[in-house]
């Protein structure tokens, strides 16, 4: 159903601005967010892509590193072997003999480079005792029997080398493996195993010079499916850095063992039983001495350095919305503060009913309405009978109060939406009852008359005479011709007929439309009959 608002063409483009301003202010910014995140989004999938690419040459760096410590250790094994082999052929050796064979052969292979010496190599015997060693003599007899590169290749003759596990050494405070290589005499009888070891520092130093630092959290290799052996951190370790459990390591391996690949990228959980940790993997594989290595990127760190990298972008947008919103918040307060000047222009500021301009804008569209229609129209003119009196006797103040209460006796009484009441000026008001015949408009008047009758103003003392209206309405159904200030003009006749017929009261008139005068012809086509 419409209202009369709808007939206020300056409220209803206001309003229409505000609407428009916020949305397209919304727009702008679901635009901005949806287009900058789609961005970050491709953005991030490029990282994602490049950083298990990186993983993967790591960790074939990483394989790299370790086999040419391994491929050190065995020269030096072998160097050792091929003079023991000599010696055992000439008779039965001492410790004294083995111990300098093995110095002998250790120095002369460290000599290229000194500033990576070997470290301690020694040999035990079939039986599993420690026989000699390059550094110095066994202070006591040592079982070694025990150790997993020498029963490997105590049990397995087809071995040719074996390593060992990462083992703590607490007199050198520091994490060491083994290579071990088997010692057979000229008949091929086993003579035990002459072993080098390796210290973890060593390949560990060599991956912190030649990798990437900023691109991994940890690296794992394993040698033939053995337990870890070594373990590299980015250094300084941070707090917190998730560690590779052994239990998803083996379902790492499990996974890659299914897969069959050499080189791969996974993003696989931390921790086994939950999600709530992801790491971006790269595994790379190299036959030579079976070696795995894993390299191993918290996707927390991953997604930490991606939004650093990205943090320009991020500040730029951030900055650019708040921008955006800054200058639609300004359009669309100017919008609001437009609706309300808007809304003031066209309503009375003591009575806040419409005022004379409002009902100027109005009255033509409703009464053209009306005769589209051939609806009744009718037109209320209410005057305060004696004001100028009530005035000075109780004041203008109270006369303020007073045109305030008469106003809102005179609206109460028009409830239809489309009823408009005006202050028409001074103490006149003028209320337009679209479609409302004659005797609407006389039952309109009579609750008018009644409803300001009834006012009781608490300023005023109890002795008040009270406050009455004239009122002269008119009621028509619209001709072609009829203007808007002719019924207005009629209705206020009709108002002064009521004050000369004694005040308090309501005169009705109703205006036949006259029909249209018939067109006159042209003086020339005009004939004088005789009679
Ligand atoms: P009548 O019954 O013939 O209409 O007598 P009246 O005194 O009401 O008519 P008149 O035209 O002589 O006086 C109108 C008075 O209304 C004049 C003024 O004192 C009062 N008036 C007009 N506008 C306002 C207003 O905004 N506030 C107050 N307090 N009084 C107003
Ligand atoms: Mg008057
Ligand atoms: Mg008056």
């Amino acid at each position: 159903m419409p209202t009369l608002h709808a007939y206020l063409h300056q409220i209803t483009v206001a309003k229409r601005l505000c609407r428009i301003i916020f949305g397209a202010g919304a727009l702008t910014l679901l635009v901005v967010g949806i287009g900058t995140g789609f961005a970050l989004y491709k953005n991030w999938q490029v990282r994602l892509e490049a950083s298990k690419t990186q993983l993967i040459r790591t960790a074939e760096m990483a394989n790299m590193l370790v086999e040419a410590r391994l491929l050190e250790a065995s020269k030096a094994l072998d160097a050792s072997k091929r003079e023991l082999e000599v010696a055992l052929d000439k008779g039965a050796l001492t410790p004294q003999q083995a111990y300098l064979i093995l110095m002998r052969a250790n120095q002369g292979l460290s000599v290229h480079d000194q500033s990576k010496p070997l470290k301690l190599s020694f040999w035990i015997d079939a039986t599993g005792s420690l026989v000699a060693r390059s550094d110095e003599y066994p202070k006591q007899a040592l079982d070694y029997s025990d150790r997993v590169y020498f029963t490997a290749l105590r049990d397995h003759p087809e071995k040719t080398w074996a390593i060992g596990p990462l083992v703590w050494l607490p007199p050198i405070q520091q994490w060491v493996f083994h290579m071990a290589i088997p010692l057979h005499d000229r008949r091929g009888r086993f003579e035990g195993v002459i072993v080098q070891q390796i210290l973890h520092t060593e390949p560990n130093h060599d991956l912190a010079t030649y990798l990437d630092p900023t691109n991994l959290g940890q690296v794992m290799t394993q040698f033939n499916g053995g337990a870890v052996s070594l373990s590299f951190h980015r250094a300084p370790q941070g707090p917190g850095t998730p560690e590779l459990s052994d239990t998803v390591l083996q379902a790492w391996k499990h996974d890659l063992a299914a897969s069959g690949a050499r080189t791969g990228t996974g993003i696989w959980a931390l921790q086994p039983d939950t999600q709530s940790q992801q790491a971006v993997v790269g595994f790379a594989t190299s036959p030579l001495f079976g070696l795995v290595s894993f390299v191993m990127l918290p996707m927390a760190t991953l997604l930490r350095s991606f939004l650093w990298d990205n943090h320009y972008l991020l500040a730029y947008v951030v900055l650019g919305m708040l921008f955006v919103i800054a200058i639609f918040y300004q359009a669309y307060v100017m919008a609001v503060q437009l609706t309300i000047a808007v809304d003031k222009s066209l309503h009375d500021p003591l009575t806040k009913l419409h005022n004379r301009r409002s009902l100027d804008e109005t009255l033509p569209t409703l009464l053209r309405a009306s005769r589209r229609g051939q609806s009744p129209v009718s037109v209320l003119f209410i005057d305060i009978d004696f004001f100028r009196r009530f005035n000075e006797e109780f004041g203008h103040e109270t006369g303020d109060i007073a045109l305030v209460a008469v106003g809102r006796a005179l609206a109460s009484c028009c409830r239809r939406p489309m009823d408009l009441v005006c202050r028409w000026g001074g103490e006149e008001f003028v209320a337009v009852l679209p479609d409302t015949h004659a005797m609407g408009a006389e039952k309109i008047a009579s609750d008018m008359l009644h409803a300001v009758r009834g006012i009781q103003l608490q300023s005023v003392s109890p002795q008040q005479v009270p406050i009455t209206v004239s009122i002269g309405s008119v009621t028509t159904i619209v001709g072609p011709d009829q203007r808007s200030d002719d019924l207005v003009d009629c209705a206020d006749k009709a108002m002064q007929s009521a004050k000369k017929n004694g005040r308090n009261q309501h005169v009705a008139w109703q205006l036949v439309p006259q029909p249209r005068d018939p067109p006159r012809l042209p003086e020339q086509h005009t004939q004088r009959l005789p009679i």
